[in-house]
């Protein structure tokens, strides 16, 4: 699990790509002035910028006062459905500046967003024949009929544009051309809410509460997951927060290979059925205990057991003597080396690059 922290220009970003209506403001406006000991956001943007401190009060004071969940469940305007649509095409938009590349729960999964060019995409509108954009209208609307679509291809042929945007405004076009524009940019992650939205909607268009996964840690996993338990502090449901400044797992949570009797093989990969692979606390009472259960992650990352044992293996065989007796011995210099150490381990690059099983790689190079 991997801590990532949204920059302050990415909220700044995102306060303004979540609108409200004047409505939705005197909505809040009044809520808040009902709960007058409770240290609410004073308006909307502050909401769904809030930190995790303040994201981990409110969803306590939902789960322990009945009076508050009622209220707050009147704000509709305040459901995830509401606005899924803005805030998963503030994430398509800005993929680059948030720079997430894997899971961040469970780091063995890429997630990423794949497109087709726009100028592709208009060239297929300009050229293509029927059966062309038969085949493509047919995978994202299998229903589709082919009476739509020669009467689509009649009013591509009268009016030719050089943005796909702009044909949403002839009419009669809109619908085929938002499936299209839904075809072209398709994002391979969920957006998980860390706190579950279903037991608090205030914090289900708050940023921080938002957590880039993979469908198995967002779906399969988490649906048998409960984050707070009653009695828990707003502090230590604070610390779970991948998001939160505090949020400590990597330290706290370490990969290990048993070897048979604890000796080091000449060979982990010869012995791999009587290796194990462990993901263990650090200290006891770790908070992030259960939660690298609930994900099961080590189950998870046992299936792929050979990997840390072939690194391994490789840190045996080409260990430091190995690297010093090269230098020695041969004509390559200190940056040749280097490079061949880089090769063999891929270290910097998993690192700064972001990669699938980076922590368990790192845990094993101590
Ligand atoms: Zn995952």
């Amino acid at each position: 699990m991997i801590k990532y922290i949204y920059s302050d220009y990415i909220i700044q970003k995102y306060k303004k790509a979540i609108t409200f209506t004047q409505q939705n403001h005197n909505d809040w406006d009044t809520f808040i002035t009902k709960f007058p000991n409770y240290n609410l956001p004073k308006t909307l943007e502050e909401l769904i910028s809030a930190n995790t401190e303040v994201l981990s009060s409110i969803y306590i004071y939902s789960n322990t006062d009945q009076y508050f969940q009622k209220e707050a469940e009147k704000l509709k305007f305040l459901y995830y459905d509401m606005k899924s649509g803005d805030i998963i095409k503030f994430f398509i938009e800005n993929r680059d500046l948030l720079n997430i590349s894997t899971c961040l729960y469970c780091n063995m999964t890429y997630v990423n967003i794949f497109e087709t060019k726009e100028e592709e995409i208009l060239d297929l509108l300009h050229t293509a024949s029927f059966n062309e954009l038969k085949t493509i209208l047919e995978i994202i609307d299998p229903s589709i009929e082919d009476k739509s679509i020669k009467n689509f291809i009649t009013k591509l042929n009268k009016n030719k544009k050089s943005r796909l945007e702009d044909y949403k405004n002839i009419s009669g076009m809109k619908t085929l051309i938002d499936k299209i524009i839904s075809y072209r940019v398709k994002q391979q992650f969920d957006i998980d809410h860390f706190l579950p939205k279903n037991k608090c909607n205030l914090i289900s268009l708050s940023i921080n509460n938002f957590i880039p996964s993979c469908q198995v840690c967002n779906s399969r996993i988490k649906s048998t997951r409960n984050v707070y338990r009653i009695g828990m502090t707003s502090k230590t449901l604070e610390c779970l927060f991948p998001t939160s400044p505090n949020y400590n797992y990597s330290n706290e949570m370490k990969f290990i290979i048993l070897s048979p009797n604890n000796v080091k093989p000449t060979s982990y990969v010869k012995l791999i059925s009587d290796c194990e692979l462990l993901l263990q606390p650090t200290t006891s009472n770790s908070v992030y205990q259960k939660e690298a259960l609930s994900f099961r992650i080590q189950d998870r990352y046992r299936y792929h057991i050979i990997e840390p044992l072939t690194y391994l293996d490789k840190l045996n065989h080409f260990n430091d003597t190995y690297f010093n007796n090269l230098k020695n011995n041969s004509n390559l210099n200190e940056d040749e080396i280097k490079f061949l150490k880089e090769s063999l381990f891929d270290d910097l690059f998993r690192l700064k690059n972001q990669r699938i099983f980076e922590k368990l790689y790192s845990d094993l190079s101590i």
